[in-house]
């Protein structure tokens, strides 16, 4: 059973492209939870953006959630019993890659919460209103709009990730009195490639201390700095230095499916179980299945909001 942290197969679907995260190829790969982002690339005409954004819900929504055998993941609750529903079936999760969207006046937060979304990237590679990205030349970082807007989430049960961000917004949420729950859904360690889309030892540190997850991204250029293709070998070197760095219970998959592309061993979920062979190799069984799918799991079960009405209790 694997759980990923990251897929970019919304924006195939708006873009009428090809792509490899399909709701039966995830299935018949054995993923169990699958995080699916919204993406829109940032522009200046906020109303086009925005109405891609909703787009992608909807495609969510019809293409994801309608499929035979994927149940909507909204609530921690629907966790409690998850061995007894999972047999060939798909956990599916909304999050939005990118705020820039997102205002004060628009109202489009509570419909992206009402529909489910409930990870939240504040910035793709581009800065925005609430906080610097990896790309930036600035010196700033988290904005009063950035903060107050996670001080929101942190009442909802909402999930920030991490992955797209500067270093100085990242630590900007780290130091925070009131911290949210933090991944970085799909980041590689810059210690063995020195990418702006990494995050440093002390980053992964602070994840760790903050019981976050991070996701493991199977993109060549943030796998090893030579950036034509990389192996199966080079992912586990990245998930050998999070346990290292005391990351058991945090270390997890983030592939970036239908995001860019991947390296060949890995290019498709139906080749996920090389990578669990692979690990299974080096790793006890209680390990490797945290790796592949159980600290995801058990991170939403402790961050998702609880849903009181009767039929997820
Ligand atoms: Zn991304």
């Amino acid at each position: 059973m694997f759980a990923d942290g990251h897929c970019d197969y919304l924006y195939k679907l708006d873009n009428k492209e090809v792509a490899v995260a399909t709701i039966p190829n995830l299935i018949s790969s054995k993923i169990i939870l699958q995080n699916f982002a919204i993406f829109v690339e940032p522009q200046k005409n906020l109303s086009i953006a925005t109405n891609k954004v909703l787009r992608q819900v909807m495609l969510f929504q019809r293409n994801v959630v309608n499929a035979n055998n994927v149940i909507q993941l909204k609530y921690s609750n629907q966790l409690k019993n998850i061995k007894h529903y999972l047999n060939n079936k798909m956990l599916a999760i909304l999050a939005l890659e990118g705020c820039d969207t997102i205002l004060p006046d628009n109202n489009l937060f509570d419909i992206l919460w009402d529909n489910g979304t409930r990870i939240f990237g504040l910035t793709w590679n581009k800065d925005n209103h609430f906080a610097t990205s990896c790309t930036t030349i600035t010196n700033e970082g988290l904005s009063l709009a950035g903060k107050e807007f996670i001080n929101h989430l942190i009442k909802k049960n909402g999930i920030i990730d991490a992955s797209h961000l500067s270093e100085r917004s990242f630590w900007d949420i780290v130091n925070l009195e009131n911290k949210p729950a933090l991944i970085a859904s799909h980041s590689n360690c810059a210690k063995i490639c020195n990418h702006i889309r990494n995050i440093s030892n002390e980053q992964i540190k602070a994840i760790i201390k903050m019981q976050g997850v991070i996701g493991i991204n199977f993109v060549p250029m943030f796998l090893n700095n030579s950036a034509r293709d990389a192996s199966i070998m080079d992912v586990i070197k990245h998930i050998d230095l999070i346990l290292e760095l005391g990351g058991e219970d945090n270390i997890a998959i983030g592939s970036d499916y239908d995001g860019a592309r991947l390296i060949k061993e890995l290019e498709n979920p139906e080749k996920l179980y090389l990578l669990k062979d692979r690990l299974a190799k080096i790793y006890s069984k209680e390990l490797v299945d945290k790796i592949t799918h159980l600290n995801w799991i058990q991170f939403m079960i402790k961050n998702l909001p609880e849903d009181n009405s009767p039929e997820n209790n």
